[in-house]
């Protein structure tokens, strides 16, 4: 049996090269760029006004006051969307709405609350600055500017900058796809069937379909089969026919006469590269490869294939996406002392419970059954334990997030 620590090392040296793609902006929601973008045009793109209000000259406002208020005539209007077509002349002002053309020969901007229009003429009031309220072509960024690194990740903030410099296609890293297989006599699908009384629910695949998609992959094929080789290998060979990057099998890897995941896998061209891990849970872990294609094959019970996923694939998933192969972890100190007194390390389910004004603090979960769902959905992250480790009170800790 290999170590944690020697299962992720051999994982990381079997990782194939992330796939790109190129896809409309519309499609890109949750992907990861693949490249630098660089703004195709300044921003601001033309200079125009921050206010309601009316576009006027410096030169023609520069002395007026509450007291000695500056008449000008009102010479037409600048509307959003559609801008005045002349310059603004000696003694002129420009009606003006939010976003409007700065007409030429304006450069400065009153806003509405500082003036009292007539039909013809407008009263200003009052005019701090030369350029005030006027928004200048550029002063955002100018064309050529750096908008967002390789490896950000596109939400609706990063969509809306792209969209408003006018780009609509974008290198991203191709959403990893996903064939989820499930293995087990023991196992009704099709939740509507009537349960035999020596029958489970199945429960891992829609968890592990699930969490695929939490962590930015694609599904592309779900299937079962029963605990029998031959249906074993015609199902893994459909799933390597629909061509994905990762297939996630549950069940079946254990050492029992009827697990027949591994010899499948061989079967059908996959190469070992480790079986059994010196861990609790999730020791029968089997992982293998062929060509640029992953298999994992997760414990049956539902807390080991899940926190298998947790530390094992969610790191592939997120190296497909262009991200670091790493855990999401936070600092977190021990409250009542925690130990592991197995003969195996162990990932603790813990509970993080928030303390105003200063570190949290983690407690154990109350139940830590591989086969009690209970303990993953109570608690908040893991604690990775060596055996026979003991953690005392107030002792930091990195707490792997779930
Ligand atoms: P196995 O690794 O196939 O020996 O399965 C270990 C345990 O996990 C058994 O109690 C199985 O019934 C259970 N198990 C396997 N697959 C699933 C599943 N898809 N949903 C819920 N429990 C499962
Ligand atoms: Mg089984």
């Amino acid at each position: 049996m290999i170590t944690v620590a020697e299962a992720l090392a051999l994982l990381r040296a079997n990782l194939p090269q992330p796939r790109e793609e190129d896809l409309p902006l519309q499609e890109a929601a949750g992907c990861y760029l693949a490249g630098e973008i660089v703004a195709p045009e300044p921003s601001p793109r033309f200079t125009n006004s921050a206010m309601d209000g009316y576009a006027v000259r410096w030169a023609d406002v520069m002395t007026t006051s509450k007291e000695r208020p500056v008449t000008l005539r009102i010479a037409g209007e600048s509307r959003a969307g559609v801008p005045f077509p002349a310059a603004v002349g000696p003694g002129e002002a420009i009606r003006i709405s939010t976003g409007a053309v700065l007409p030429a020969g304006a450069d400065t901007v009153i806003r509405i609350e500082d003036t009292s229009g007539a039909e013809q003429t407008v009263q200003i009031f009052v005019a701090s600055r030369p350029g005030q309220d006027v928004r200048r072509a550029g002063e955002e960024f100018e064309r050529g500017a750096h908008l967002l690194a390789r490896g950000s990740r596109l939400g609706s903030r990063q969509l809306a900058l792209l969209a408003a410099v006018g780009i609509d296609r974008l290198r991203v890293f191709a959403k990893p796809r996903v064939a989820i297989f499930g293995t087990g006599s023991e196992l009704i699908v099709d939740a509507a069937q009537e349960l035999q009384p020596h029958q489970i629910r199945d429960s891992n695949s829609i968890m592990l379909v699930t969490a695929v998609r939490e962590c930015g992959g694609e599904v592309v094929d779900c299937r079962h089969a029963e605990d029998d080789l031959e249906a074993t290998v015609d199902a893994l060979r459909r799933m390597v026919a629909s061509g994905p990057d990762l297939i996630l099998c549950s069940g079946g890897v254990s050492v029992g006469r009827h697990d027949h995941v591994k010899e499948a896998a061989v079967r059908v061209g996959f190469a070992e590269i480790f079986w059994r891990v010196r861990q609790k849970p999730g020791k029968p872990l089997f992982c293998a490869r062929q060509g640029r294609m992953l298999l994992f094959g997760l414990p049956g019970n539902p807390v080991s294939a899940y926190m298998c996923l947790a530390h094992y694939v969610r790191p592939v998933l997120a190296w497909l996406q262009g991200r670091s192969f790493g855990h999401a972890s936070m600092y977190a100190k021990v409250g009542e002392e925690i130990g592991n007194p197995g003969k195996r390390p162990n990932f603790l389910r813990v509970t993080i419970v928030e303390q105003p004004g200063a570190v949290p603090t983690v407690a154990p979960a109350a139940k830590q059954g591989s086969h009690m769902l209970t303990s993953i959905v109570q608690a908040d992250g893991y604690l990775y334990l060596e055996a026979g480790q003991a953690l005392l009170p107030g002792a930091l800790v990195e707490v792997f997030l779930l």
